[in-house]
């Protein structure tokens, strides 16, 4: 690629990156968002763009040569509804919704390597570029496969990246096997009955036994998982119908579970019932558990992660491409597409002072656009090889 595109690319993909940044949208409801991307998408001249996959999702197509290969490319769109804090003037301009994951800069990447893929080729094949809607809640991905992405679509391996906060700029990471957590859900309901603040004995109130169950949910990782297993069990929320003077008649607690191996978040989710259970009836209550799988964990293909690697010698300095030490607890929507084909995430620097994902000051850097869009064009060009 010759130094001169780039750096025009870099000034167009800072304007893409920064107009979507201040129109960010939640999952579901990226309309501006798309129809940005395929506007973009058409304007590169790409063979196909189709709009609407599973609700917002945009799918490119580009082919070179005869090779009947296909890979497929992805950035996710959506925002979250968090309030931004920030003096920059292309601030979120939607009240309580902001880009605090960097996805306007994942998606401003993606259509840099769109264009310069369509420009310049360098490939046999076809790319396929997909903008994925909702990827925070876990369901913009789910949402593209049920409406036929692999059918109308098909490619045979796919790759995603994802900005990171706490690695310099112009760094990337990766690694072979697990990489990213699955993500349960859970809301335990405990049921008594309240009454006044001085006559605990004459109810069975819900918070003393809520409290009790929240210490015993802190044994399923120490004492019934095995110590080689990686597992988080989080309380997040309890929540009681109870007042100053009044004891709760309900309690409600809420949390979030990681793990990398289905058989381990399955060993959660029955530990907790027999926790639940046993607990809610050592106080004369009754536990109702609602447990729910949100992500799935994320495996990186080993001959994908190799590529990558490779990919990644052509843009990045030898000593900032890393193998990353050990799995993210975090989750990533993209699990669900490699679910069916091979694929490989990669973590590119967003810098060490950057704020961290879902905070209210954290804004994507402009500088980590080339490095995103290079890799892409990179990986590309490495597995439709001419
Ligand atoms: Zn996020
Ligand atoms: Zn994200």
């Amino acid at each position: 690629m010759a130094e001169l595109n780039l750096e025009a690319l870099k000034r167009e993909m800072t304007a893409w990156r920064r107009d979507l940044h201040a129109h960010p949208e939640f999952g579901f409801e990226e309309k501006r968002t798309a129809a940005f991307v395929a506007a973009r998408l058409r304007e590169f001249g790409l063979d196909d763009v189709a709009e609407g996959v599973g609700g917002t999702g945009v799918v490119g197509t580009l082919k070179r040569g005869s090779g009947n290969r296909a890979i497929a490319l992805r950035a996710d769109m959506d925002a979250l509804r968090i309030s931004e804090q920030s003096a920059a003037p292309y601030r979120s301009g939607n009240p309580g919704v902001m880009h605090a994951c960097g996805h306007d800069g994942h998606t401003a990447m993606l259509l840099g390597a769109a264009k310069l893929l369509a420009g310049e080729g360098g490939f046999d094949g076809t790319v396929r570029f997909i903008f994925q809607p909702a990827e925070e809640w876990g369901k913009g991905a789910l949402a593209m496969l049920d409406d036929g992405l692999l059918q109308r679509f098909p490619f045979d391996e796919i790759f995603g990246l994802h900005n990171m906060p706490g690695l310099p700029v112009g760094h990337f990471e990766t690694r072979a096997g697990p990489i990213m957590s699955a993500e349960d859900n859970f809301e335990i309901v405990l049921r008594g009955l309240g009454g006044h603040a001085a006559r605990p004995h004459s109810g069975n109130e819900t918070l003393v036994a809520a409290c009790a169950l929240v210490t015993h949910l802190q044994t399923i990782v120490s004492r019934r998982l095995s110590p080689a297993d990686i597992a988080v069990v989080s309380v997040t929320e309890l929540i009681t119908d109870g007042t100053r003077n009044a004891l709760p008649g309900l309690a409600r607690i809420l949390g979030d579970a990681r793990s990398f191996r289905p058989e381990v978040s399955a060993a959660i989710e029955r530990q907790m019932r027999i926790i639940a259970e046993g607990t809610a009836a050592a106080y004369n209550v009754a536990a109702e558990v609602n447990y729910s799988r949100e992500f799935m964990p994320l495996r990186n293909d080993a001959e994908l992660a190799e590529a990558a690697f490779a990919a990644a010698r052509n843009v990045f300095e030898p000593g900032n491409i890393a193998v990353a030490r050990e799995p993210m607890t975090a989750s990533e929507d993209f699990a669900r597409f490699v679910d069916h084909v091979p694929g490989c995430f990669v973590f590119l620097g967003n810098g060490e002072a950057s704020p961290p994902l879902h905070n209210s000051s954290y804004d994507f850097n402009d500088d980590g656009l080339v490095f995103g869009a290079s890799f892409h064009v990179a990986i590309a060009r490495q597995r439709l090889a001419i």
